[in-house]
Parts: C-alpha cells; structure tokens; sequence
C-alpha cells in the first residue's frame, strides 16, 4: 500500500464550508491527526483510526504522521480554517526538514476557508482592501515582535486580523494591543469582533476603537481591524476598494 499525507482545512465550522476536495481525503484516509477538538469534527467509520492530540505539540504531531504514511498509511492532518493560516502546513514541513527519508512522499496540503474570510462574508467587505493577518499568541514568537508588527501595519494603513486574539494564560496582552492601536489610530475606526463563525454559537458585533475592551474577544474570535476608510452601509461593514492619498 502506498502511504500519503494530506493537510487539510476543515474551514470555520460550518458543513457547507468544507471543501469537496478535504471530504474526499477524509474518506479515502486510514489515519486522522491533529488537535482534540479538530478531530472530533471527522466522523468515525469502521477502518478510520483517530489520533487527538493536544495543542503545543504539533511537530510530534507532524512526525508521527510521517512516520504513519511512511509505513504505507493514508493520512489527513486535519486544521481549522486553511492549514495553510498558523496550523499544521508549515509545521509538518518543519517536520520534514528533518526527514530526508520521507522527501519522496506524496503530500498535498488542501486548502480551506480561513476564519478571516468567513467572518468578513458574514459582515460585508471589512477585507476589501489592502490587510493584513497577524497571530497575537507569543507561543511561538515574542509578543515584543507582535507590538512592533501590530504598530507597523496599523501605520501602513492596512486593515487586520488578529487570530488567537486572548486566551486565560495572556488576558492582558490584548488590552495592550488595543492600546497601542488607541495610539496608531482614530478612535472612530471599526473593528470586528467574530465569534465561532459559522457555527451554532456565531457571535459578531462590530463597535469603535473608542468603545472595544479586551473581554469582547476570546479564543474562538478572530478580530477584523478596518483600515482608515472602513464604514458602515446598512447593516454592512465595508473597506471601499480605493484609497485617497495616504492614509
Ligand atoms: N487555521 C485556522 C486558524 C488557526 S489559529 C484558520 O485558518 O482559520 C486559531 C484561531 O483562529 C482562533 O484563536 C481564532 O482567532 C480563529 N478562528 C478559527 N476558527 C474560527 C471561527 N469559526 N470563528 C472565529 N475565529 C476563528
């Protein structure tokens, strides 16, 4: 039997939003690795064996599911959203960097819906222009290097996501974020707050800079920071596609 790897994105939550590609994997796959709560969103058949995992130990993760496909198994690492956007993709290339014995294997990396794109379908086009993605965890850099990133893109102009916005072990770094971006920007500027899109538990408010406080986000959120032109239409929120001048 020959083994493979695919790394896939089970997008934000919803059914509809997995692709037809990463079913097909899912069905064809002998082995399903990754994080606890992402590998309970595979059903279980006869034949399918399911490897949880917990959160920091990706690259055991990765080299496990070399090893696995190496011995002729068919594996999918699964990821939320794209795998591609702070998950499993780099990770297992990290991986592989130390296993020239696994360079002929056949990996596909699929992609799938990143949070950002959902929760901006959800309120309009916050995305429209020009942005930026940036990880607020310092688990895997220094929350030193995501002030200096955070304060450059905020004065390039750009609209932001922030992915693991706050978690219970740093509450106070997002407060921080805020206030840098209290310095960066207009107090009138919008921001997004999107809560498990696409899921039962869908949350989205959007409010100014001058009246957002860090308890609004949590680990399910994934924070839109529009640029200086974002406004609302209607119920919409809207970054126009052109810019006047510098921003
Ligand atoms: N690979 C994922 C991101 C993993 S990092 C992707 O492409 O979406 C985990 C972070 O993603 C969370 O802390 C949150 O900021 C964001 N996120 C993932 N799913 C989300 C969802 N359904 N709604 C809002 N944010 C989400």
């Amino acid at each position: 039997m020959t083994g493979w790897i695919s790394v896939a994105g089970l997008g934000p939550g919803a059914e509809a939003l997995v692709t037809p590609e990463v079913t097909a994997a899912l069905a064809e796959a002998t082995d399903i690795v990754g994080y606890i709560p992402y590998v309970a969103r595979v059903a279980p058949r006869p034949g399918l064996v399911l490897h949880p995992s917990d959160n920091r130990v990706e690259l055991d993760r990765a080299q496990a599911a070399l090893d696995m496909a190496r011995a002729g198994r068919r594996v999918v690492i699964v990821s939320s959203g794209d795998p591609g956007v702070f998950a499993m993709a780099s990770a297992l290339f990290e991986a592989l960097e130390t296993r020239p014995d696994c360079h002929d294997l056949d990996i596909r990396i699929l992609p799938g819906i990143t949070a950002m794109l959902a929760a901006a379908a959800r309120a309009g086009a916050p995305l429209g222009h020009d942005f930026c993605a940036i990880n607020l965890s310092d688990n895997l850099k220094p929350f030193a290097e995501v002030e200096r990133r955070l304060r450059h893109a905020a004065q390039g102009g750009f609209a932001m996501a922030f992915y693991n916005p706050r978690s219970r072990s740093r509450p106070h770094q997002f407060a921080r974020v805020l206030e840098i971006l209290r310095e960066e920007c207009e107090g009138a500027r919008l921001i997004l707050f999107a809560r498990a899109v696409t899921t039962p538990e869908e949350r989205i408010e959007t409010v100014t800079l001058a009246d957002a406080t860090p308890e609004m986000a949590d680990m399910r959120t994934v924070v839109i920071v529009g640029n200086a032109a974002t406004r609302r239409v209607g119920r919409w929120v809207y970054t126009p596609r052109s810019v006047e001048g510098a921003v």
